[in-house]
């Protein structure tokens, strides 16, 4: 593979990023911030019942089956229906003081810096990131990360996210890169992978579940492991 590949198209969030951790610290930061966290009497727990919800709101959002607002406002409303009914009404609220929050967060994954470090000299980097403009380049300048990176390209930049191949041709275009020279790093099967395939891009895939995985001449997969992905390539 190592002569081929000149470009690594690389997801952020769960993958670079420790979205995880970050957001957990964030979204108790900003609950803080709004005199809701003294109400709350697991923490974690909260964590858990939200994470839930956000994830099945993002999956919506991504078959474009409800717009920005109802995933900003709806994953917090029905947390709060379920947990915290007094703050219900506070939604979009919260949901201002965490996107405030959550890029201010720095925890990358084990390995992550190292590998931007080494493959930054050898590889065109070009993120490709599902969510908000402002949010991910701060993550990224917060993370100082945005010195080894060459382009970003944020789903809300192109106006649909991933899987849509629109956003990998445009990744591709903007690093001059031709889908055979070019490899998806991604966390997120649907997104990432199922994307990539069908632009006939080859994929590295980090399977949290290796249920997911399947033959196919494109996918290789492996858990979080930075060092392995150096090896791979
Ligand atoms: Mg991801």
């Amino acid at each position: 593979m190592q002569n081929k590949i000149k470009t690594l198209l690389i997801d952020l969030d769960h993958t670079l990023w420790d979205f995880e951790t970050n957001s957990k610290i964030a979204l108790k930061e900003a609950l803080s911030m709004l005199d809701l966290l003294d109400q709350i009497e697991d923490y974690d727990y909260f964590f858990d019942v939200y994470e839930e919800i956000n994830t099945s709101y993002w999956a919506k959002y991504r078959k474009r089956e409800i717009d920005r607002d109802k995933l900003i406002i709806g994953r917090f409303e029905d947390t709060f229906e379920k947990v915290l009914p007094n703050a219900r009404g506070c939604g979009l609220r919260l949901n201002d003081v965490y996107l405030e929050c959550m890029p201010r967060q720095s925890k990358l994954l084990p390995g992550a810096l190292d590998f931007l470090k080494y493959a930054s000299k050898k590889y065109k980097i070009v993120l490709v990131t599902n969510g908000f403009r402002k949010v991910q380049w701060q993550k990224i300048y917060t993370s100082k990360i945005d010195q080894y990176v060459d382009h970003m390209v944020v789903s809300e930049d192109v106006g649909v996210p991933k899987p849509s191949p629109k956003i990998f041709q445009y990744a591709l275009s903007c690093a001059n890169a031709k889908r055979t020279e070019a490899i998806m790093i991604g966390d997120s099967f649907e997104a990432d992978v199922m994307g990539a395939i069908a632009m006939k891009i080859p994929t590295i895939y980090f399977a949290k579940q290796t249920k997911e995985s399947f033959e196919s001449d494109y996918l290789l997969t492996t858990t979080v492991d930075w060092d392995a992905i150096r090896n791979l390539l």
